[in-house]
């Protein structure tokens, strides 16, 4: 059996692509299993989905605390999250990112490969520049990097099961296959099967508490700032009022600021202000 987790944002296709992978692993004659953990449900926040293949049915049920591969879909979460926690050696980390593979940090012994997912589903307009949606090139890399699924596979699970774009979807599934790029030669072998014995989970699992974003530090989440242009602001206070997470507060003068510290940098503000005096900028 082979485990796979993926991790990625509320918006970028995480769960998509933990599904579309068991859909192609179908189509080549295996046996998957696939299935979604939301910690927080809004977009931006951090997703984890992981997908089980395997020749004969499975019967675990739990999620994958030690994974053969895994999938980051935003390299933002390398920063935030124990992405890697639990991949034994001779695993394998997967990025996207425009980074050679070799800049990753891995533990000792994890494979790594990365592929530029962002640019090509740009490219094939596949989401928006805050909001690229890189599941199926992501998938792509997967196909090449770890052999886990043929092309061929991943390629009619595409088209079959992709609500919009199949066409695109499957250039970039395509296009990420050819330019994975691996730090390791060997990691372009096929991952080793191996059966992992679930490690005892250190928090019950289970429905999430109702906690701050303070607590929970959504500010960490954020890859885009929201800059207002004050010469064009309006004084509408629409920001103030549709920011999920009360980051806008309103001065003395009636203009708005943005509170950073609570900014996860979701994008609402500057959807919803009416004189588009919001720009979204990517952090460095
Ligand atoms: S200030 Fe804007 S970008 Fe930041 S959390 Fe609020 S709505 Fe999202
Ligand atoms: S929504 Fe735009 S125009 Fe309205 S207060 Fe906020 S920044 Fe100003």
């Amino acid at each position: 059996m082979i485990e796979i987790r993926f991790h990625g944002r509320g918006g970028q296709g995480t769960v998509v692509a933990s599904e579309l992978l068991a859909q192609a692993a179908f189509l080549d004659g295996k046996i998957p299993q696939s299935f979604p953990f939301f910690g927080v449900e809004r977009r931006g926040a951090p997703v984890t989905a992981f997908t089980r293949i395997d020749d004969r049915p499975i019967r675990l049920r739990t999620s994958i605390t030690r994974p053969d591969v895994v999938v980051v879909l935003d390299p933002g979460l390398l920063r935030t999250t124990p992405v890697t926690e639990g991949l034994a050696p001779g695993g394998l980390l997967l990025v996207n990112t425009p980074r050679r593979a070799e800049e990753l940090a891995a533990p000792p012994g994890v494979r790594r490969a990365s592929v530029d997912a962002t640019r090509i589903a740009l490219a094939h307009g596949l989401g928006t520049a805050m909001l690229p949606i890189v599941n199926t090139a992501v998938l792509g890399a997967l196909a090449r990097a770890t052999g886990v699924v043929t092309l061929e596979a991943l390629g009619r699970a595409v088209e079959q099961f992709v609500p919009a774009r199949p066409a695109e979807n499957h250039r970039a599934a395509r296009d990420g296959y050819l330019g994975v790029r691996n730090a390791d030669p060997a990691a372009a072998a096929p991952v080793p099967a191996t059966f992992a014995v679930p490690a005892p989970l250190a928090h019950p699992e289970g429905p999430v508490a109702s906690v701050s974003s303070e607590v929970i530090h959504t500010a960490a989440w954020r890859t885009f700032t929201p800059v207002i242009h004050l010469d064009r602001c309006t004084k509408c206070n629409f920001c103030w009022k549709f920011c999920p997470d009360a980051a806008v507060e309103l001065g003395a003068d009636g203009f708005p600021r943005i509170r950073l510290e609570y900014c996860k940098g979701c994008g609402i503000c500057a959807a919803e202000c009416p004189p588009k005096t919001i720009e979204m900028v990517a952090e460095a």
